[in-house]
């Protein structure tokens, strides 16, 4: 591609999930116009979950579609562009004054960047798993242990999340049983001791999952004893949590961003990477809470530095192509809100192509 065919902004979001979608309301307002870049997932994993009960301003429950596609009306009421493309690689070498990111459709080069492209849970890669997602099967405690009230659940895992997921699922669950495929857990010893003390965890040592049973809801599970290789049918159980660790999607970014050992990206408590200019939020760099609300205020920090960034080195950055930001008047955007929401119940996310 030719230099003039690169497209130039100011601030490129990398994903479009909560906190994404959130950096990119802050950005608009703080006079940044924005360009999200929404990836395989628009929305984020949190269109995948029926309900939510946990973000605040909700008092009922909400569906995840439905959250996400009010942040999106919210962040086009100030003009946000949003783009279906998925970033194939960048280059924030040291040398260039810009930031190059190359997508599936386009190439760009861009004053600040924000990286919220999330983390995927690791999964069991059972038959059927994908299909019992958020039917019996599911990747986090916190969101939807109190779906189990007085129900029998079962978590896979031997390490501190599934600890701590597995002490948090019996306040709600009658019964919950940690399958764990090895003799010793592998998480902090304090966590091990709590778990061994709760009445109602049972540890099933050398266990694996070896089916789902349910066609559109988990029924059952049959597990197998690894050692004895002896089969076993858990009738009671239609509650499964994966514990087994999520992977953050970080892959684009190849060797320019400083992660962690399990792949998340280092900031500092202003969402600064390694690189000046490059800002990170969301899942991708929280392997500890992975929450809409945390990502969400995470988003909210990274943009207001990016857009602080972008001010401070205004003199050195040049002209940008962009269309100056305009707030929609409060009555236009709640109306066209709620014609967007009458969409939604149609099953559409309604997200605006901005296509040159
Ligand atoms: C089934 C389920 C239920 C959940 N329930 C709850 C709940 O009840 N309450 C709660 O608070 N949290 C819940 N969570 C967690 C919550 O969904 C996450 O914490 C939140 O979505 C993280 O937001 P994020 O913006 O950081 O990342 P994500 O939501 O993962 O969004 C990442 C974005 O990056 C994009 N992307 C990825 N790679 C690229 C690329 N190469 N180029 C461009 N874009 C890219 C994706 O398309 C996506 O738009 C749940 C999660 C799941 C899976």
């Amino acid at each position: 591609m030719t230099e003039e065919n690169i497209k130039h902004e100011q601030l490129i979001i990398i994903g479009g999930g909560p906190a994404g979608l959130t950096a990119s309301i802050y950005a608009a307002r703080q006079g940044v116009n924005p360009l999200v870049l929404n990836g395989p997932e628009p929305g984020g994993q949190i269109t995948t979950t029926s309900e939510l009960e946990n973000y605040p301003g909700f008092p009922e429950p909400i569906g995840g579609f439905e959250l996400t596609q009010k942040m999106t009306q919210q962040a086009q009421n100030f003009n946000v562009r949003l783009e279906f493309e998925s970033v194939e690689t960048v280059d924030f070498s040291d040398d260039k004054d810009k930031f190059y990111i190359k997508t599936d459709m386009n190439e760009y080069q861009a004053d600040a960047v924000i990286i919220t492209t999330g983390a995927e849970p690791r999964t069991l890669g059972l038959e059927k798993e994908d299909k019992l997602r958020g039917n019996g099967v599911s990747y986090c405690a916190t969101c939807d242990a109190a779906f189990f009230r007085d129900q029998p659940v079962a978590i896979v895992g031997g390490g501190d999340t599934a600890l701590w997921e597995a002490t948090f699922l019996a306040k709600f669950a009658s019964k919950v049983y940690i399958i764990h495929r090895r003799d010793k857990l592998r998480g902090a010893k304090i966590l091990g001791n709590r778990v061994k003390a709760k009445e109602n965890i049972e540890i099933l040592w050398d266990t694996e999952v070896k089916e789902l049973i349910g066609d559109n809801k988990l029924q059952a599970i049959k597990v197998i004893n690894n050692k004895s290789e002896k089969e076993t049918v858990m009738e009671d159980v239609n509650g499964l949590f994966i514990a087994i660790g999520h992977k953050p999607r970080t892959e684009c970014l190849d060797r320019f961003i400083e992660t962690d050992e399990g792949g998340y990206i280092i900031t500092d408590k202003h969402q600064r990477t390694n690189v000046d200019g490059v800002y990170a939020a969301g899942d991708v760099q929280d392997p500890d809470y992975r929450q809409v609300v945390v990502a969400a205020g995470s988003g909210a920090k990274a943009a207001i530095k990016a857009s602080e960034y972008i001010e401070e080195h205004s003199d050195n950055l040049s002209e940008t192509e962009n269309i100056p930001v305009q707030p929609m008047p409060k009555e236009t955007a709640k109306s066209e809100a709620k014609s967007s929401d009458d969409k939604s119940r149609d099953g559409n996310l309604n997200l605006t192509l901005n296509i040159d």
